[in-house]
């Protein structure tokens, strides 16, 4: 069932490359895979996906050791000062920095371990109150103050659009992304690149990529339906 699911998002995927005129070489599927056991994720590492997303530390944690070490983990979720130290060694990205307290706690820890750590800054883009992620606004000022840690290494923006019916009602969203990643990138700042966009979801990610997504995260269109119960 994993493969045809991952048959089917990778279609979709080059449909939307296709249709936005772009190459599939610029687009890289994240297989979202918190909640689910290694042995789901094996089985989509053996259909060659190597780009696993977990919105927990502990999860990267347990799962690391299990795994193949050519796995790039990418932490997408909200990120404790407290666990920063457990997971930069082990996240080949952190998507989901939205303060400069947590950029700090990063820089810290990076230094004790001599790490560049390349992360993405998490904007707000619909200014949703039950989501975490610094306001449009605020960004270009978080970016700039973020930029002046030695061991960080900023590569663009991530959002989580709306949960939406429709995937189109997103993509006034996902245009407003690309255009405060272009216009942080017009200000030429030190250690900033603008070359990553983490955006669109199982609902969103065809639209996404549409106006501009470099990076996808996908979890339920390839594992199935989450259960949280367990
Ligand atoms: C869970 C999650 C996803 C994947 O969501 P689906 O709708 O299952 O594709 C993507 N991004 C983040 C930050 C998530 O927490």
């Amino acid at each position: 069932m994993l493969k045809e699911n991952l048959a089917q998002v990778e279609k979709n995927i080059e449909a939307a490359c296709k249709k936005a005129g772009r190459d599939r070489s610029e687009v890289t599927l994240v297989a979202v895979s918190k909640t689910k056991p290694v042995s789901m994720l094996q089985e989509i590492y053996d259909e060659g996906i190597r780009d696993f997303g977990e919105n927990k530390v502990q999860e990267i944690e347990a799962k690391y050791p299990e795994l193949p070490k050519d796995i790039r983990w990418h932490m997408i979720g909200h990120l404790q000062r407290n666990k920063v130290k457990h997971v930069i060694d082990k996240a080949c990205l952190i998507h989901s920095v939205d303060s400069y307290r947590l950029a700090e706690e990063i820089n810290i820890q990076a230094k004790k371990k001599n790490l560049v750590i390349p992360i993405l800054v998490e904007v707000n883009i619909a200014d949703e109150e039950s989501k975490f992620g610094i306001s449009k606004e605020d960004a270009m000022e978080l970016v700039k103050q973020i930029s002046e840690l030695e061991n960080l290494r900023i590569q663009g923006l991530m959002t989580i659009a709306p949960f939406v019916e429709d995937p189109e009602e997103n993509r006034t969203y996902f245009r407003g992304i690309k255009q405060l990643s272009v216009d942080i990138a017009s200000k030429n700042i030190d250690n900033v690149s603008m070359n990553v966009l983490s955006m669109g979801m199982t609902g969103d990610y065809m639209v996404a990529i549409e106006e501009g997504a470099t990076i996808v995260r996908v979890g339920t269109g390839i594992f199935g339906a989450r259960n949280y119960n367990k």
